[in-house]
């Protein structure tokens, strides 16, 4: 890299997002996070942004721009859970999942692209699921959204593909964060006895996948899923 690229990732204040944002800080890039509160890992630039709003998201990236020029490198991160039974879902459970996880990437994906073209130059990281495509009961509308970004990473590669921007999807198996903390210990001990690993992993294993996708050297790598989730879900 002859000049630090500029990578934003959304929902750096926590979790897997706060490590991805201090992996790329230790590889030398100018790392902005977006966070609705506290703050991203020491190094970084924090911006507020809620990417349920397109006029929020508009204003974060603005700011970026001011501080450190055009996003170069887009990890879409922030996703929430909702999990209930079909039966039992709501149409707020379902719709919120989506507009957060699978809209707010859009978001921000539509926003970064601008600079990207002008630039021809991107890197865009879409932070999915195992369950996306493994499918997980009580999870209809998150893994749906997942399964929606796989979808949009291979459209974007076949819109953009030839501007020099690649568009991946990272998808992430059983991470200690407190997403998972909030899953009840029988489902943690069933899900880990499923997983070839035996074990959940740390944060810190997916962002370092994330900045080898997001960097300079995968350049001819787009549209593909690449799992962090020690051998669940193979077959992807
Ligand atoms: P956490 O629950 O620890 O953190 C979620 C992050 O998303 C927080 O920074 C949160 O911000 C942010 N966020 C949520 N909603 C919004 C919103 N509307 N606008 C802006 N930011 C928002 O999650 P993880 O770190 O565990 O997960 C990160 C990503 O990885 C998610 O997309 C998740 O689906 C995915 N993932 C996680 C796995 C795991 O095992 N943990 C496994 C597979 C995928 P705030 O602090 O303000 O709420």
């Amino acid at each position: 890299m002859t000049e630090a690229r500029t990578v934003l990732v959304t929902g750096g204040n926590r979790g897997i997002g706060y490590a991805i944002a201090e992996e790329f800080l230790a590889r030398g890039y100018r790392v902005a996070v977006t966070a609705r509160s506290g703050s991203g890992p020491e190094g970084s630039l924090t911006v507020r942004a809620d990417v349920t709003d397109a006029a929020s998201v508009d204003a974060a990236f603005t700011e970026i721009e001011a501080a450190y020029g055009p996003v170069e490198v887009l990890v879409a991160n922030a996703g929430i859970t909702r999990d209930t039974l079909l039966m039992r879902m709501s149409e707020d459970d379902f719709d919120s999942v989506i507009d957060t996880n699978l809209g707010g990437s859009f978001r921000v994906v539509k926003r970064a692209s601008k600079g990207m073209l002008k630039a021809r130059y991107g890197r865009i990281v879409l932070i999915s699921s195992v369950v996306g495509l493994y499918g997980g009961p009580g999870q209809v509308n998150y893994s749906s959204s997942k399964a929606g970004l796989v979808g949009m990473a291979r459209s974007i590669t076949r819109e953009l593909g030839g501007r020099g921007i690649t568009a991946n999807v990272v998808a992430p198996g059983f991470i200690e964060t407190d997403m998972t903390a909030e899953l009840p210990e029988d489902t943690q001990k069933q899900y880990k006895a499923s997983i070839p690993a035996g074990r959940f992993a740390s944060p810190s294993e997916v962002a370092k996948v994330v900045a080898w996708i997001g960097g300079e050297d995968s350049g001819y790598i787009s549209g593909a899923v690449i799992p962090v989730d020690g051998g669940l879900g193979m077959g992807h």
